[in-house]
């Protein structure tokens, strides 16, 4: 079997900005839970990225990065501080950011602003959901950019959070053990 490569995504290879919030104290547990910043994604994910960054910036746009690639030690993180499957994937189903095919991202405006897409990320509240009806038109509109984009670039979307798009069919692939978390096996 070969062994699933992770690429490593930096501003400057990807023309992306990057905010990896799980090596930052701003994520839920209000510690950081990767020992590295390294924002990775398994190879078709990565080239999916590529597509979505062009079709951003065709748009005026940028892509800000939350999370990429997770070690499964540290799904397992979130997993202890918040068991609750609607937000943080069991740890014997995974999540597919351990599989390195999922990401969390939003959207910049051409002066470097995160567009207004209703809640921050990793909101575990109802108004995270794609479509929620209460939500303004243009937190709609947002949104639906960010959709429209990820789509167009080849990931879906799941139900509860705006923030996340992930490879069609990743569930089917093997979780990547990567306990380092950095400096990582790039292959
Ligand atoms: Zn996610």
């Amino acid at each position: 079997m070969t062994e699933p490569r992770l690429i490593e995504i930096t501003p400057a290879t990807h023309g992306v900005d990057i905010d990896l919030v799980y090596a930052t104290e701003r994520n839920l547990t209000g510690k950081p839970i990767y020992k590295k910043a390294h924002c990775l994604l398994l190879e078709p994910a990565e080239a999916g990225l590529r597509k979505a960054v062009k079709i951003a910036r065709d748009a005026g746009l940028t892509l800000r990065i939350f999370d990429a690639y997770r070690p499964p030690q540290a799904q397992q993180v979130l997993w202890d501080f918040l068991p609750d499957p609607t937000y943080v994937a069991e740890l014997d189903r995974g999540s597919n950011h351990s599989r390195g095919t999922a990401i969390d991202l939003t959207l910049l405006d051409a002066s470097g602003n995160e567009l207004d897409m209703g809640t921050g990320f990793d909101a575990m509240t109802i108004e995270s959901e794609h479509f929620h009806p209460g939500l303004s038109q243009h937190v709609q509109r947002n949104r639906l950019l960010l959709l429209g984009i990820m789509h167009a670039a080849g990931f879906t979307h799941i139900r509860n959070e705006w923030w996340h798009y992930e490879l069609p069919g990743s569930r089917a692939l093997p979780l990547i053990d990567n306990s380092e978390s950095g400096p990582l096996r790039l292959m």
